[in-house]
């Protein structure tokens, strides 16, 4: 599932134009759909009628959101497990997992190309109805090793499944989390509430420097379509069950926590009595 770097990425990339026009400034003069379940809030016949003519303000990201501020209102796409967002020329065919396809008035389209279909669209006159729930930005300057101090206090829970609340933090998922416990060197089953200071940095320099890792490198490319990133030729343990540590050369196991397969590396990440 893309998660904030590859989020972050695809933001950018229509934002600025990297792989056609960028969007900032046209307009939406209509929708295709073969799956009219991936429109929520509202539902298709009045999505359509809202998005008709609306102007592209910016492209931006909260957590794992791509967030379209319009002349009025925003449209909000989460990716969920497979989603992708191109662009290609209206005339051009659609491929085979385009099944939701937004009309530009500059002959082009933006496609959402989503092969298990659990992508979610949404066209809201107040972005903060869907956002508003989302915990801090773990990039922005707000974030800070206090704030996260009281937010880790303020639960009583282990650390991996704690990472992927979005209302905790936003924007980590399966692969960040991992990442980030084995830079800070703590264990998935850790209690929250149970870090001493140090610990609380540690986590705070993690989540911040496997997110940053991520960004450079464009995010990661598996298990969806996403195309481009390649962090995934950086991993440390995510994923890597049975490959050494490249910080110890101890073997990366593989555990599960509240149903997720979580890596790591016992010698770097020792598990605590909490
Ligand atoms: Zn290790």
């Amino acid at each position: 599932m893309p998660e904030l770097p590859e989020v972050e990425t695809i933001a950018r990339t229509l934002r600025e134009g990297v792989l056609g026009p960028a969007l900032p400034g046209l307009r939406f003069i209509g929708v295709s759909t073969r799956w009219p379940r991936h429109f929520t809030s509202p539902r298709l016949p009045t999505f359509r009628k809202r998005i008709q003519n609306r102007r592209i303000l910016d492209v931006t990201r909260r957590g794992k959101y791509l967030v379209f501020p319009l002349d009025e209102g925003s449209l909000l796409i989460h990716l969920r497990m497979s989603g992708d967002l191109l662009l290609a020329p209206t005339d051009q065919e659609p491929g085979r997992f385009d099944h939701t396809r937004f009309h530009l008035d500059n002959g082009w389209d933006l496609r959402f190309s989503d092969a298990r279909k659990f992508g979610r669209v949404s066209l809201v006159p107040d972005k903060e109805q869907l956002l508003g729930s989302l915990g801090p930005e773990p990039l922005e300057a707000g974030f800070t090793p206090k704030l996260l101090a009281e937010l880790l206090a303020d639960h009583h829970r282990m650390l991996k499944p704690l990472l992927l609340d979005q209302s905790f933090i936003a924007g980590i998922g399966n692969i960040y989390a991992d990442e980030a416990l084995h830079i800070a060197g703590l264990h998935p089953l850790r209690r929250s509430d149970s870090l001493g200071e140090d610990e609380v940095h540690a986590l705070w320099h993690g989540v911040r420097e496997a997110l940053l890792a991520g960004l450079k490198h464009n995010g990661a490319s598996i298990d969806w379509v996403y195309r481009g990133g390649e962090f995934q030729n950086h991993f440390r343990v995510y994923g890597r069950e049975g490959e050494p540590c490249p910080e110890c050369g101890s073997t990366i196991t593989r555990i599960v926590v509240g149903q997720r397969g979580t890596h790591l590396c016992v010698h770097c990440q020792p598990e605590v009595e909490t």
